[in-house]
């Protein structure tokens, strides 16, 4: 990773040379993009953009095991006797209730606190179809969940809501959820966060979140709508495909969030998944992490990408390019993913 301090939006192009199967010299352009908040480089491999993605042509249909809600362990009556329960000096009820979510612990936690957080008891549903209500519910849950750890074990600071939206994007079980994070060891984007934010801040006086949103405002080109206090971006040098990010500057922990900014958070993430959707997707991550210190500089942020397709033999999105020379390689600029997502938010 370059030496990276400041806040720069740094761009270039190179170009490969090559005779087409049909004899024409040409140029194929690709641009590579540095992030302005890791340093990171991603690239732009235009050539691909026209490619037609096997399984992208329309919306995957539902896949065959959607009705089974009998064999799920997060479906109703099953949830009582096969998802597991918070210690009653954690929570004397086992389990938390906020609308239609239910949260309870992971099965198979990831973290010291790792729990699950349940929209309401339907089993599969399609992208962008869910109400806003049901996502606020399910985040005001995980927001009470964090609380309790943060009664409990004031050092694990360290806390994350994330969502894996079908198998293709890691969900192990097909009914809607999210999780919940928490832990006194830094994952590394939370580590590499929470230093580079201190970073900025030393060196400026400035919150680096609320900078990079000034600066795409002033830009525009990236800019994409708001939902209330929260801010909808495409992301300058994507880490994936058509990521947005949403930010709620001035903000630092969820731990404090009202209603309202939950509710708003919501709107924003239904337009993102109805944009997704609109592009035949219906396989996405989402990320939010918070370091609960009061002189945390981590303002909220919460990222969303597509993630390859749930149907039959649909190539993954990570590459060799990825996983071994580490750069991200998406086919079309940030400037037309905002272009694309903006009508969801008129
Ligand atoms: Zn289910």
């Amino acid at each position: 990773m370059d030496s990276f301090d400041g806040l720069s939006f740094r761009s270039t192009c190179v170009t490969a040379r090559i005779v087409t199967p049909d004899g024409v010299a040409t140029d194929r352009p690709i641009e590579i993009r540095t992030s302005p908040l890791t340093g990171r480089r991603s690239r732009i491999t235009f050539s691909r953009s026209g490619e037609t993605e096997h399984g992208a042509r329309h919306l995957p249909a539902p896949p065959p095991h959607a009705g089974q809600v009998a064999a799920c362990p997060f479906c109703q009556p099953q949830l009582e006797t096969k998802t597991p329960r918070f210690p009653p000096a954690f929570h004397t009820a086992g389990r938390m209730a906020q609308g239609g979510s239910i949260l309870f612990p992971n099965l198979f936690p990831y973290a010291a606190y790792s729990a699950v957080s349940l929209f309401d008891d339907r089993h599969f549903v399609e992208i962008g179809t869910a109400s806003p209500s049901v996502y606020k519910d399910s985040f005001l849950n995980c927001a009470a969940y964090l609380r309790r750890v943060h009664e409990t074990d004031p050092a694990a600071v360290y806390m994350g809501i994330a969502q894996n939206h079908l198998p293709s994007a890691g969900g192990s079980l097909l009914h809607p959820h999210l999780q919940v994070h928490a832990d006194r060891v830094a994952p590394n984007y939370h580590r590499f966060l929470a230093k580079r934010t201190r970073a900025y801040k030393t060196a400026t006086g400035q919150a680096l979140f609320s900078d990079i949103l000034q600066h795409e405002k002033n830009d525009g080109r990236r800019t994409i709508g708001r939902t209330g206090e929260w801010e909808w971006l495409a992301a300058f040098a994507p880490e994936g495909f058509y990521e947005i990010w949403g930010i709620l500057p001035g903000r630092t922990s969820v731990r404090r969030l009202g209603d309202a900014a939950w509710d708003d958070l919501a709107r924003g993430v239904l337009n993102t998944q109805r944009f997704y959707r609109s592009l035949c997707r219906n396989g996405y991550n989402l990320g939010l992490l918070t370091v609960e210190q009061d002189d945390s500089g981590l303002e909220l942020r919460v990222v969303m990408m597509v993630r390859s397709n749930y149907a039959a033999w649909v190539r993954n999105d990570h590459t060799s390019f990825e996983t071994m020379l580490g750069d991200m390689a998406t086919f079309q600029t940030p400037e037309e993913t905002a272009r694309l997502a903006r009508p969801f938010w008129a």
